[in-house]
């Protein structure tokens, strides 16, 4: 049963790539990396009832579990190229399976993302991928090249992803009253949680222009706390400035809009920095690519970051960002 639902899993995700020597079906794959350029890997897990609600629909999780993945290479202004899959299921369901196959698939050739190997096992559901990926040598997008002075920026619109959970969470007072908003404006919230775009081209546009970056994961405030922290820098951030899509505008009041764009997390866009000098090819290159950039804050002194109102006050927030263990 196991190698039937692997060879199910192969047959759907059929991005074939020269740089593949040997794919699934030995005991470990076989690839060439191309010569002089990084290799850069990263993995990330989605479980059940954590990162997901139960009973998502099978073909989100595939694309999800490989989004979330592609989006750490973005964020490093990394090329994707191989994927890991190593999935846990309660059980071994053939629908469940086909279905995610293809959610996965759809994103992976998207990328030309050959899907190399994996593991598969019975257990409480979990999701492991491992992503690859190539950068020309020192041109990787770190958290650590933040310097005073330099600018703030986001790629797209941030706190979708949160409001659509909160359309879905039948303990949220408001859920049922934002189901009755227009089909359309809901769903667009909800497409941002399910089925989120990872940067990837936005992430290697910003190489040679970016000097720190972090995908938006947890929270637009607790991750550039992580470029904060690693550079040694503080980041001044303004509340006004933060894009919002006309569907999140619609649904939510200007103070519960805010903390979800700050806090809300599952965004998967990019926040980085640059020298101002680099602002307007930064908005421009990445306008050209869709989804476009928008400049919100600036590097300083210090430690932290804080989101500030028009009048330069700081604004509290109830919670930074996602936090495991907390
Ligand atoms: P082994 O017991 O040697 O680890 P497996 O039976 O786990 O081998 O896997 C057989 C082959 O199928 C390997 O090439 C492995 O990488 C691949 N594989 C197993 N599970 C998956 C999966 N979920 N997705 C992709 N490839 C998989
Ligand atoms: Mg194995």
């Amino acid at each position: 049963m196991e190698f039937d639902l692997i060879d199910l899993i192969r047959a759907r995700c059929a991005v074939t790539r020269a740089d593949v020597h040997l794919g699934i079906g030995d005991d470990a794959a076989i690839l060439a990396p191309p010569p002089g350029h990084d290799l850069v890997v990263s993995t990330d897990t989605l479980v059940a009832g954590v990162h997901f609600p139960p009973g998502t629909d099978a073909h989100d999780l595939g694309w999800k579990a490989l989004a979330v993945n592609l989006s750490d290479l973005a964020a490093m202004g990394a090329t994707p190229a191989w994927a890991l899959l190593a999935l846990t299921l309660p059980e071994a369901s053939r629908t469940f399976v086909e279905a995610f196959a293809d959610g996965f698939a759809e994103l992976a050739a998207q990328h030309r993302v050959a899907l190399v190997g994996g593991d598969t096992t019975c257990g409480p559901l979990t999701i492991t991928v491992v992503v690859h990926g190539f950068v020309p040598p020192g041109q990787a997008l770190r958290r650590d090249g933040a310097t005073v002075g330099d600018l703030v920026f986001v790629t797209g619109t941030l706190g979708d992803a949160a409001g659509g959970l909160r359309c879905l969470d039948p303990r949220d007072a408001r859920a049922a009253q934002l189901f009755e908003a227009p089909g359309d404006t809901r769903e667009a919230l909800l497409a941002r949680l399910q089925r989120p775009t990872p940067r990837v081209a936005a992430g290697s546009a910003l190489r040679g222009l970016a000097s720190a970056g972090i995908d938006v994961s947890d929270g637009l405030v607790a991750d550039l706390g992580h470029i904060a922290a690693r550079s040694g820098v503080g980041i001044e951030l303004d509340a006004a400035s933060l894009p919002a899509s006309s569907a999140l505008l619609a649904l939510f009041d200007d103070a519960e809009r805010l903390a979800l764009q700050a806090a809300g997390g599952d965004d998967y866009e990019l926040a980085f920095t640059a020298s101002a000098a680099r602002e307007r090819d930064i908005l421009r290159d990445l306008a050209r690519l869709g989804g476009g950039a928008t400049r919100i804050g600036r590097v300083v002194t210090g430690s932290g970051v804080r989101l500030l109102d028009a009048t330069g006050t700081v604004i509290p927030l109830r919670r930074r960002g996602w936090e495991h263990f907390a």
